[in-house]
């Protein structure tokens, strides 16, 4: 018989209960031992049950890449140790969540996982304030990348000269410290500096708040709000669907 515990690699969605898959629920009430970081927010956070040992592992908006062997080994240890474990991550724990790097750590020391999906901060956040990512009219692509990188740096991991050239919508996640830096490059590299943007500060929480601009105006109203992660920027013609109103499940 195997004596392993079984790890769930489980997303939250993007903050309220309402927004939790009841699969993620039903895990996380049988947990033995929870690691979580910040991302779920506070109301998902102070749902843990009780009797589950819980451990905070996260730091967010960086990359922790010492952080995150360890919380891979630590996940590895918990289970070898015969417990069931919850990973918990906001949104969905394959969007950038590293969830992917964790199932094959788990995979190679033949832990099994069930990785439980989130609605994601990508496609939900926007929808808060009714901004659909595809819309007939002005976008039948989207794109959803990582602001952390910088796009004047020589390497990297996104195609830039691309994305500038490219139609359809571009959702960024982690991307409000380059958020002036990559409006920059987009208007440089020849996207229309009127195209309009949203940013979405804590979507779905009680204290979301939007700012609204173009690729021109963006960088310093968000400066000037003293705009804050987590957020989600929202780049394209569907941001002119925004009314101000909140379509907020309850
Ligand atoms: N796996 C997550 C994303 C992890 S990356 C998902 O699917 O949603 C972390 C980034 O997600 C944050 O920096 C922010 O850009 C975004 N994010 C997650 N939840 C958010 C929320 N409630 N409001 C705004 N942005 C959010």
């Amino acid at each position: 018989m195997d004596k392993k515990g079984t790890v769930y690699l489980v997303g939250s969605g993007p903050g309220g209960l309402s927004l939790m898959t009841k699969r993620a629920r039903e895990v996380l009430d049988l947990a033995d031992v929870i690691l979580y970081d910040q991302l779920p927010g506070d109301e998902i956070l102070a749902s843990l049950p009780a009797h589950a040992e819980k451990v905070d592992v996260g730091k967010y908006g960086d990359h922790h890449t010492r952080e995150q062997d360890e919380i891979e080994q630590l996940m590895v240890s918990y289970a070898e140790q015969g417990r069931s474990v919850v990973r918990l991550k906001g949104g969905d724990p394959f969007l950038f969540g590293r969830g992917g790097e964790e199932l094959e750590t788990l995979r190679a020391h033949n832990i099994s996982v069930e990785v439980v999906p989130g609605v994601t901060s990508a496609i939900a956040v926007p929808a808060s304030v009714g901004i659909p990512v595809t819309h007939r009219k002005f976008a039948s692509q989207v794109t959803i990348l990582t602001g952390n990188e910088d796009p004047t740096k020589e390497e990297s991991a996104i195609d830039w000269d691309w994305l500038a050239k490219s139609r359809g919508t571009i959702v960024i996640l982690m991307g409000v410290k380059n958020l002036g830096k990559i409006a920059k490059f987009l208007v440089d590299h020849g996207m229309d500096a009127a195209t309009p943007v949203a940013v979405i500060e804590r979507g779905l929480r009680p204290d979301q708040r939007e700012t609204i601009g173009t690729l021109e105006t963006i960088a310093e109203r968000a400066q000037e709000r003293k705009v804050r992660p987590p957020a989600v920027i929202v780049i394209g013609g569907v941001v002119l669907l925004y009314t101000g109103e909140h379509v907020i499940p309850r």
